[in-house]
């Protein structure tokens, strides 16, 4: 099932069990620490009020997100490479 990101508790969903599937389809912005990563990110937020979810790196960027070194949510081709 696909599931549906224009749904907001979809994607607060796909992070909060760390879904690797949603990898490439949206990124998401912390807003206290202004870094976004790729859903499955080990460094995952608490607090979904201090998420922002993002469509692509590009626009995280031109929000004034910086990419996780941890996830490299910028690096679309690693994204591929995963599993
Ligand atoms: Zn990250």
């Amino acid at each position: 099932m696909k599931p549906d990101l224009t749904d907001d508790n979809a994607r607060w969903q796909a992070v909060r069990i760390r879904d690797a599937a949603m990898d490439g389809l949206f990124v998401y912005g912390v807003l206290s620490t202004r870094i976004f990563c790729r859903p499955s990110c080990p460094s995952r937020p608490a607090r979904r009020e201090s998420l922002v979810s993002l469509q692509t790196p590009e626009a995280a960027r031109e929000g004034g997100f910086r990419a996780c070194l941890r996830c490299r949510p910028d690096q679309p081709e690693t994204w591929a490479e995963r599993l």
